[in-house]
């Protein structure tokens, strides 16, 4: 089905507000989620909702929680999130950071026990939105790994996003990622509309490479991407992520339950502090011109920077409305009632 922005986001909300999730936070978790969606990021949209519900209902998810000060070292803060609504609580976090870069010119910011936060790229878009370089690192505990490690057959870790925007006078640079070779969200996508996915992406249970998205329920892994380069991004998002900023890495066994943790350490730099904001954007969007001169290369019809297919999918999106799946439709509707919401209320958005 295709459904406009407006839409979705209210019937997101009303779920969220079924599990007994203050308006507020609902409506800003519903807006994190769709803007995934219309950024093209549909493993990391509305399809994360029953997750959502499922985690609020079994108390892994404290959908009251806010974002709290820990530790304040001037340039470094130490914030927890409670198990909070990622979504809140990691905005929350950069917030704390965002005003405390105009004092110290750079901030540190160990932001700890956020429930799922999303897509990454939103909190360094937020930095990138008020002048700030930003770069991200982060874990993804509290369920069982599914990434190998590079030359490795059992599975050691999740798929440790890495992120870092910079500024523009226009639109930032946003380079936002899995350390795997795709997000396992792809993979339920994949699934749901019943298509294989890249060469390269998975290993079945035996660890021979496989296209096909059902291998991980069969007891398959996530590939890191770059071999053994993306492995290597992945262990330092682990160890800055979960084990500076956060409280416990993937080798707690016990603590891989059924709920989505992210730990999060993450950098705010004020430009002003080295060359100043005008030297460092001239360069910026010079080095973004060169690129753009660049002729394309057979099968590709320009050059593109980090965050201009979010952009342009965004712009098609907006215009056209967001798709969603029948199957990720059915399982969200199932949510919604599970929640709450009545067989009528849940038809309103059918
Ligand atoms: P992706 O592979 O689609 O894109 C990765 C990056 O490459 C993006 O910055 C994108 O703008 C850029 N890119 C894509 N095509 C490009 C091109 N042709 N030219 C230049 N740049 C290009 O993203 P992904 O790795 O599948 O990650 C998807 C999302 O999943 C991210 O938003 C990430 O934050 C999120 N994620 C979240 C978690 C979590 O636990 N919260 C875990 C993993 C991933």
């Amino acid at each position: 089905m295709i459904i406009d922005r407006e839409k979705l986001t209210q019937f997101a909300t009303e779920i969220f507000l079924g599990v007994d999730t203050p308006i507020d936070k609902a409506r800003e978790t519903a807006e994190h989620l769709v803007e995934a969606n219309l950024k093209g990021h549909d493993s990391h949209g509305v399809g994360m909702i029953p997750r959502y519900v499922s985690a609020a209902k079994n108390g892994f998810l404290d959908v009251h929680a806010n974002a709290e000060l820990v530790k304040d070292k001037g340039a470094v803060l130490l914030v927890d999130g409670h198990q909070g609504f990622g979504q809140v609580v990691g905005r929350q976090a950069t917030d704390m950071g965002l005003e405390r870069v105009k004092d110290t010119g750079i901030v540190c910011i160990g932001s700890r026990n956020n429930h799922h936060l999303g897509r990454i790229g939103t909190y360094a878009e937020r930095c990138a939105e008020a002048g700030y370089v930003s770069v991200h690192f982060v874990n993804v505990v509290g369920h069982p790994p599914f990434v190998s490690p590079w030359g490795g057959r059992d599975k050691r870790m999740q798929t440790n996003p890495f992120c870092c925007a910079v500024p523009t006078d226009d639109d930032p640079i946003v380079l936002d990622m899995a350390t795997s070779a795709i997000a396992l969200g792809k993979v339920r996508v994949a699934g749901m509309k019943g298509v294989p996915l890249p060469e390269g992406s998975l290993f079945d249970v035996q660890g021979s490479p496989t296209t096909d998205p059902g291998a991980i329920a069969a007891g398959g892994s996530l590939a890191p991407f770059g071999a053994h380069k993306g492995y290597g991004l992945a262990l330092i998002c682990e160890l800055l992520g979960g084990g500076l900023a956060g409280e416990w890495t993937m080798q707690d066994v016990a603590k891989q339950q059924d709920t989505t943790i992210n730990h999060m350490l993450m950098f705010i730099i004020d430009p002003d502090v080295f060359g100043g904001q005008d030297s460092f954007r001239r360069e910026v969007m010079g080095m973004r011109d060169w690129l753009h001169s660049s002729d394309p290369a057979v099968g590709f019809d320009r050059v593109r920077t980090p965050g201009e297919p979010e952009r342009e999918t965004m712009a098609e999106r907006l215009e056209k409305g967001i798709p969603v799946d029948e199957q990720s439709w059915d399982t969200i509707c199932t949510a919604a009632i599970k929640a709450g919401m009545s067989e009528s209320e849940v038809k309103v958005y059918t």
